[in-house]
């Protein structure tokens, strides 16, 4: 059982604009901005330091406690981390390129790649040096300027957001437990998919680009990839993909009415 929140006429405008994203998006940037210079220049006192303070205990507090379990990867969707690399890509900030056009040197992202190891062992390195990340304030800004950097870097060499669906450690743990929320970006209707035959959920259009996190809307079956961009919704020419409100469950979506993608 499950409800088309983006159905509602005022949340479908809202997802088809681009400026909401943008903004928020620059809001997080401003304060994630702020926590590194913290982190390089501010106070060594980690119970004074706005980099560890606001990083390590509201914002991660906030994602484990209420952001994954209730909204699932809508953080990714304003993430700051990747946003200079994106915009870097997109050459504008907001208005998509015609065509959905990128700039990139379009390399492939080497095949063996292509799992979640990487982000796994990001982690597992992240929580292995956590004693020290933690409380020194000049490795959490030297972490979080490496994380930007390493985005822009991939973004300049590789297509899309290959940083947030290969790479990111946070992504990694976040699309795992973003199975369980109760939110879902889902087709509407499989057959439509299937008749469509330029897909530009995909492939992107004038009025966006093909999915930043490389999934084919169409055969989503889980939240695990889908970084809650909303891309998709603006560049379906059928209005062929809502944001789902639905019953919190683990894993791939179990009732085959729910998974309009299984099978394309
Ligand atoms: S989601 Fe929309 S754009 Fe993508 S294949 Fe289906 S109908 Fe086409
Ligand atoms: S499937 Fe849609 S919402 Fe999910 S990451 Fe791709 S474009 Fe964004």
């Amino acid at each position: 059982m499950r409800w088309a929140f983006s159905e509602v006429p005022i949340v479908k405008r809202l997802m088809r604009t681009r400026w909401l994203q943008f903004g928020l998006t620059a809001c997080t940037l401003g304060v994630f901005v702020l926590a590194v210079l913290a982190g390089l220049f501010g106070t060594p006192a980690g119970n004074h330091n706005f980099g560890i303070v606001f990083v390590w205990i509201v914002w991660w507090a906030l994602l484990m406690l209420m952001q994954v379990p209730f909204l699932g990867r809508l953080w990714c969707g304003i993430c700051p981390i990747p946003a200079p690399g994106e915009w870097l890509q997109r050459r504008t900030l907001v208005q998509p390129r015609p065509g959905g056009r990128l700039y990139t040197l379009h390399k492939k992202w080497p095949r063996f790649l292509k799992n979640i190891w990487a982000q796994n062992f990001g982690f597992l390195g992240v929580a292995f040096f956590s004693a020290v990340i933690l409380t020194s304030q000049l490795v959490t800004g030297l972490v979080l300027l490496g994380f930007i950097v390493l985005s822009i870097i991939t973004s300049v060499l590789f297509e899309r957001r290959t940083f947030c669906r290969y790479l990111c450690p946070i992504g990694g743990f976040i699309g795992l437990y973003s199975q369980a929320a109760p939110i879902e970006v889902r087709v509407k209707d499989q057959a439509v998919c299937l008749s469509h035959k330029e897909k530009t959920c995909y492939t992107g259009s004038d009025e966006g680009y093909g999915c930043p996190w490389l999934n084919f809307p169409g055969a989503l079956e889980a939240n695990t990839f889908c970084g809650m961009c909303t891309e998709c919704l603006k560049t379906c020419p059928k209005d062929n993909v809502a944001l789902y409100i639905r019953r919190p469950h683990c894993g791939p979506d179990a009732d085959p009415g729910a998974s309009p993608g299984r099978g394309l």
